[in-house]
């Protein structure tokens, strides 16, 4: 197992450089003690300037983020305590199509639980392909949506059961909290701002800071943000824009009071406005409001009073906070002494909050190559995270393509104008023509960050079938029934 290098500087102090900080100090605790003869001492700094802020918004996870705390052997309890936290089982997606069609649908995380009652899910969709009325509500099947509707938190089921859940959090309480784990750890904190990077297209030399001092180091995490003052500026790495395929490039952030009961909610809402779509995040200390637009259609201003209108007179007295995004990825993540992570590395919007996960991925993935040492571990690694990358924004797509709303020209260009991506063609060509689909998903598999669940439930929850039936199906009692029976056995135990 190669040492990571003694000389680590982290470039930004936003979650991806925390987290960052985090985990390779615990990467190296961990190969000291599995390998104590072999590793030498390592110097981790993270260098962050007091006058650029972080993005400040990032506030849901994917499932994976429990393995994250659980590599930093982090309590769930502690952290969630004091990031305002509150449990997720999933995302509901609503206004996503006209109103005439059921214009609602829930996308669960996936769990063992479900393994009886999915199979019954994937034959009813099938079914509902080739025109015969079956209930297609993926809610009706899946544990997570019960859990959901009946407010059932995943830590109060059996330890034995094995389920998948993720996190809301509070973006600057979480930061904090990394922080003081990453400094506990022994990760020097430096506050200054970079003035300018001497770099060729292989080598970060050294950062040069405003007040005059340097800082070298033999490896440097680019954990800039938005900006990618080492990869994308100092290195000119190429970057892969989206912005054909995924035409949002904006967002505004209002937060208003608490909800009654934030962690029994259980799901981040997901509700389509004019240009965009709405996010609902309930914590503990307050809600999270956002509104995901495209500039092409819509002026922030307008974006703003929008999301102020949905929200009503609890906003009045709330900031609003704008943003711009860049959609897409770099070819290269990581290349010479250089790792972007987190927003310098890409973004693909956050209607799945899959960014962390990616920042999470990014890193365990990194420690993996750099550990292995493979001759060509710089390909593997770029090859892997474009794969990732790509994978997720196919799934993202997918929301914007199937959308049926015509009453505003974002709806239909969604619909009409996207650059569809490859592997979501041809899911897409199989599903419409009637093909087999378990063939079609196992052709693309190598290509798939999202799985079959999620594949039939956005297909499904979108309404993406050729002969409409006049009466909605009742629901499938068998498959419902089955499905709170494996959920009331894990309670009880
Ligand atoms: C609207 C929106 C919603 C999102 N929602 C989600 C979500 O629900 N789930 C999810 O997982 N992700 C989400 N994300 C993404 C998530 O917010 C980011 O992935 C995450 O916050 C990591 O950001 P970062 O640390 O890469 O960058 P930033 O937070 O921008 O941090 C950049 C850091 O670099 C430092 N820096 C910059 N320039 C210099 C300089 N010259 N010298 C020194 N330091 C410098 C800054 O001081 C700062 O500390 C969302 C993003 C957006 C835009």
């Amino acid at each position: 197992m190669k040492a990571l290098p003694a000389n680590i500087v982290i470039v930004g102090g936003g979650t991806a450089g925390w987290m960052s900080a985090c985990y390779l100090a615990r990467a190296v605790e961990l190969a000291r003690q599995q390998h104590p003869s072999k590793q030498q001492p390592v110097n981790i700094t993270l260098l962050e300037s007091a006058d650029i802020s972080t993005v400040g918004v990032g506030e849901g996870s994917t499932p994976y983020l429990r393995h994250f705390f659980d590599y930093l052997g982090v309590d769930e309890n502690t952290w969630m305590q004091t990031c305002s936290a509150t449990y997720k089982m999933g995302i509901s997606f609503e206004n996503w199509n006209n109103a005439d069609v059921d214009n609602s649908y829930f996308h669960p995380f996936f769990s063992a639980l479900d393994i009886p009652t999915a199979d019954q899910y994937f034959d009813a969709v099938n079914q509902r392909r080739r025109g015969i009325n079956t209930d297609v509500n993926p809610s009706h099947y899946f544990t997570a949506a019960q859990m959901v509707e009946d407010g059932i938190l995943p830590n109060t089921l059996s330890t034995a059961t094995h389920i998948d859940y993720a996190y809301h959090f509070d973006a600057g309480q979480l930061g904090d909290f990394l922080k003081q784990y990453a400094k506990a750890k022994g990760v020097k904190h430096h506050i200054g701002t970079i003035a300018s990077v001497h770099a060729d297209a292989q080598t970060i030399h050294a950062v040069q800071l405003e007040d005059g001092q340097q800082l070298q180091a033999e490896l440097f995490v680019d954990c800039s943000g938005f900006r990618g003052l080492l990869g994308k500026q100092a290195q000119k790495r190429v970057f892969k824009s989206y912005s054909d395929t995924l035409f949002n490039d904006a967002a505004v952030a209002i937060a208003s009071p608490v909800l009654p009961s934030p962690e029994a909610k259980l799901q981040t809402r997901s509700i389509g406005l004019e240009h965009g779509w709405q996010w609902e995040i309930p914590l503990t200390s307050r809600t999270g409001n956002g509104y995901v637009y495209s500039t092409q259609f819509c002026s922030s201003s307008d974006a703003e009073a929008e999301l102020r209108q949905v929200l009503g007179e609890q906003v009045n007295d709330s900031e609003a906070r704008h943003l711009r995004m860049q959609v897409g990825r770099l070819e290269e993540h990581w290349q010479g002494n250089c790792v972007c992570i987190g927003l310098s590395q890409g973004f693909i919007e956050p209607l799945e909050a899959t960014a962390l996960m990616l920042v999470q991925y990014a890193l365990h993935h990194f420690v993996d190559c750099w550990q292995a040492d493979h001759p060509h571990k710089y390909q593997q690694y770029n090859v892997e995270m474009n794969r990732m990358f790509d994978g997720i924004r196919d799934y993202i797509a997918a929301h914007y393509y199937l959308n049926t709303r015509t009453d505003t020209a974002y709806w239909q260009a969604c619909r009409h104008d996207i650059k569809v991506p490859d592997t979501l063609a041809y899911l897409l060509k199989e599903w419409d023509s009637g093909a087999n689909f378990e063939t079609a998903l196992n052709q693309v598999d190598s290509k798939l960050v999202y799985l079959r669940p999620s594949w039939y439930c956005i297909f499904a929850g979108m309404q993406r079938f050729s002969s409409p039936l006049s009466s909605m199906a009742s629901p499938n009692e068998k498959a419902l029934y089955a499905m709170k029976a494996s959920l009331s056995g894990a309670l009880s135990k």
